[in-house]
């Protein structure tokens, strides 16, 4: 219920003038977004990177249906990709782009807008010596980004997908794209989906998730583990290693903000550990997602808005 509410709440115009308005969300968000400058995201790029952690970054922003704030964000992801490899940051971090952020949604030639916006980052990208994935939104554009990611592979075929683990298509998505050289980051998914496409039950998304995970780590991609779920780190250890796959062949992923230790201690242990950093200033909807995974943050969020 409360999960609906918030993610309901993520795409409401009046909540979110409420949310962004009050001066006590700020160290709220501050928790999850790295900053709001590509400055604030180099530097944490640079501190991530001296514990031994990889990052993929995230300029926030989605859903637009203005070609020109589409082009700002391709030109925010070339300044950023541009001061990584300026200061040589570039191997440890990739980019995170979420195609709704670049012209998927526009209403004439949305898909093809966002495919040409997409080439540009991988090329820059590509010229920085990283590479770029795509986030998955609601189910409602998955096949337009798998139909994107496909086209971007052929000249970038190192651009990577995410699957949401509770989605019942998404098996076989795992089948489809667990080929070599393809990069698969597995989720649970964070947006509110109708039962006819996805799981509801918290514990048959886990199910669904080792599921994929199977398929994932015994296929001939490059699995990206995303997940602050203990049981699902465990698991997917076990079957790395049941698949004999190397430290180098697969990887975790955890948000900037969650489980911060547990980032560290998975790289202590051998593992590539890659912290996904939000940062920019339009951290509404990402925040509320945040809010949504976890009851508990609601109950603090509510907290230091009262000032308690
Ligand atoms: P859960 O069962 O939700 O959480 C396990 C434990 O992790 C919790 O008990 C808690 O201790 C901790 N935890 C989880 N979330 C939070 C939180 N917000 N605050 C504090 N503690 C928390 N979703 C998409 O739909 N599309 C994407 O492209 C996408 N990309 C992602 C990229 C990365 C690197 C990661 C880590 C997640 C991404 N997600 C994406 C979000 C994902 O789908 C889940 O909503 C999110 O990761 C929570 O699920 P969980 O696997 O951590 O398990």
């Amino acid at each position: 219920m409360l999960r609906s509410a918030l993610l309901a709440a993520a795409g409401s115009a009046n909540v979110r003038r409420l949310v962004e308005a009050n001066p006590l969300t700020g160290p709220v968000v501050d928790r999850y977004v790295a900053g709001t400058t590509a400055q604030d995201a180099v530097e944490v790029t640079r501190a991530l990177s001296s514990r031994g952690l990889h990052v993929s970054l995230d300029h926030l922003g989605e859903d637009t249906r203005d070609s020109g704030q589409a082009t700002d964000t391709v030109n925010a992801y070339r300044a950023v990709l541009g001061s990584l490899s300026d200061e040589g940051s570039a191997a440890r971090a990739e980019v995170s782009v979420k195609l709704s952020a670049v012209g998927q949604f526009l209403p004439k030639d949305g898909e093809k807008i966002a495919l040409e916006n997409a080439r540009l980052i991988c090329e820059a990208a590509a010229a920085a010596g990283t590479t770029v994935t795509l986030d998955m939104e609601d189910h409602t554009t998955t096949d337009s980004t798998l139909d994107i990611l496909r086209d971007l592979r052929v000249d970038f075929p190192s651009t990577g997908a995410v699957l949401q683990a509770y989605l019942r298509r998404t098996e076989q998505d795992c089948r489809d794209l667990a080929t070599a050289g393809s990069r698969v980051r597995l989720c649970k998914g964070a947006y509110a989906e109708p039962a006819s496409v996805a799981f509801q039950e918290r514990a048959e998304v886990d199910r669904a998730y080792v599921r994929c995970l199977r398929i994932l780590m015994q296929g001939a991609g490059y699995p990206m583990v995303a997940t602050h779920d203990p049981r699902m780190v465990a698991i997917a250890t076990d079957l790395a290693a049941r698949a004999r796959r190397s430290p180098e062949s697969f990887e975790f992923q955890m948000l900037y903000g969650i489980r911060p230790a547990e980032q560290v201690r998975l790289a202590a242990d051998g593992h590539r550990l890659r912290v996904y950093v939000a940062y920019g200033d339009e951290w509404y909807g990402y925040f509320m997602r945040r809010l949504a995974e976890r009851p508990a943050n609601l109950v603090f969020f509510a907290r230091s808005l009262l000032g308690r």
